[in-house]
Formats: C-alpha cells, structure tokens, sequence
C-alpha cells in the first residue's frame, strides 16, 4: 500500500505539494513557490524519509507555486525532474505560461495574475518530457501508479493516480476557502484560473474512470469521490 504524505508550503493547506512512498523510492510531487526547498526538506525529515531515498520529482504544472522550487531540488536530490512537454516552457523558463492563465473570476485578473506575472525562479531543465497523452509508470519506484497526461488546468497538467485509490490531481479542483483550506474544506470549487473548461471536465471525467476514491489537492486538503463529481456537475457541466 502506497503512503501519500502532503507537505505544507503555507500552512492550513493552503499550497501543498506531496510525497509518495515507495517500496524502491519516494517520488515527490511538486516543489512549492521559490525557495520552500528548507520547509519540504525539514517536513521529510519529520517524516523519517531519508532524501537519498527519493528517486524521481514529479512537476504536475507550469505554474510557479508548484515548480517554483525544482532546480533547487533537483540539485540537492540529484534526481530527474519529469514535466508534460505542453508545460515545460515555464520550467525552464523560471516562468509561469501567463497564456495559460484564464480567470476563473476577474478578481484573480487583477489580484493574482500580475503577482504571477512577476513571480520568477532557477529555470529548470527536465529529464523526463511526457509528450501527448503518454503515461509513467511508476513501478521503477515501487509504487503501484502511474503519471498521466490531465489538460484543462493547463495544456500539459499531470496527475498521479495510485491503483489503492488514491489521486494526486494538483489544480484540477480546490477546496476551502481563499487559496486552501482555512475553513469549508468540505466546499469543492474553482482554483483562480483553469486553461480550458471543457478539456478539465473530460479529464475529471477520466480520472473518475480509473476506479479513484480520494483526490489529493494543491489549494485545500483532500476531497471525496463523492466532492469531485459534485464539483464537475455545478461548475463544469
Ligand atoms: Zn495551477
Ligand atoms: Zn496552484
């Protein structure tokens, strides 16, 4: 069985990103916003994983709080960085694709979006490019899942989807209020900004296919089977 550990970059759940355990080797997905290299290593730590033990790290988008920290990781890991080939501009750019980010409500077009704009890391270059609809297994690793291809948050978002059950769907859906989980963790809605709506939709409704139960997020704490579909079903259809 397949542990999933969420590793907080602001506290309450309010940006997260998530270790997988393996029987061979830990895979990391995510790395937060420039510099949480200390904060990830400290909780790994917490967590008696050893970081010689990681072997992969996952980048599930191109939005800076999420790669903000993978060159830094990389370096101290020593690992591959693996990103879809629709994203991976802003790795190594430093950049977030600005192309990509559609508010979902105009007050993210004026609040959010120039902060993104400005927001700037350690380009990055990937070891391992996922082009089309292509999927990772993550067997190598010890670890009954596997990486594939979930546009609509963005051209090339990635998903991890473990056979126990358990999904790590990043910024397809969010929960809680503001950016996470401060309060309404049960509330399911829309992150800031979603790509393209109906690509999201086809891509919720295929993880939804493949027998998950638990989705794990990277603005609140982890939903329902049950909160998922609601949340296609009210915003998306
Ligand atoms: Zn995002
Ligand atoms: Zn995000």
């Amino acid at each position: 069985m397949n542990q999933i550990i969420q590793l907080s970059i602001l506290p309450l759940g309010m940006i997260n990103c998530f270790l997988i355990k393996g029987n061979t080797k830990h895979v990391l997905v995510d790395t937060g916003v420039p510099s949480s290299e200390a904060k990830i290593i400290k909780q790994l730590h917490q967590h008696k994983i050893k970081l010689e033990d990681i072997g992969l790290i996952v980048i599930s988008h191109g939005h800076i709080d999420h790669f903000g920290s993978a060159k830094r990781l990389k370096d101290i890991l020593k690992v591959p960085v693996l990103i879809h080939d629709l994203d991976k501009k802003a790795l190594e750019t430093g950049e977030s694709m600005l192309e990509t980010l559609n508010p979902n409500h105009k007050i993210w077009d004026v609040f959010l979006k120039p902060r993104l704009a400005r927001g700037k890391t350690s380009p990055c270059l990937p070891d391992i490019v996922l082009i089309g609809d292509e999927e990772f297994d993550l067997k190598n690793y010890g670890i009954n899942g596997k990486v594939i291809h979930s546009p609509g948050h963005t051209p090339g978002s990635l998903s991890v989807i473990l056979e126990n059950g358990s999904a790590i769907i990043m910024d397809l859906a969010s929960s809680g209020i503001l950016l996470g989980g401060i309060a309404f963790n049960s509330r399911v809605k829309h992150p800031p900004f979603h790509d393209n709506l109906q690509q999201l939709k086809n891509s919720i409704n295929h993880i939804l296919s493949l027998n998950t139960q638990t989705f794990y997020l990277g603005h609140g704490n982890p939903i329902s089977r049950k909160l998922l579909i609601k949340y296609k079903e009210r915003f998306l259809e």
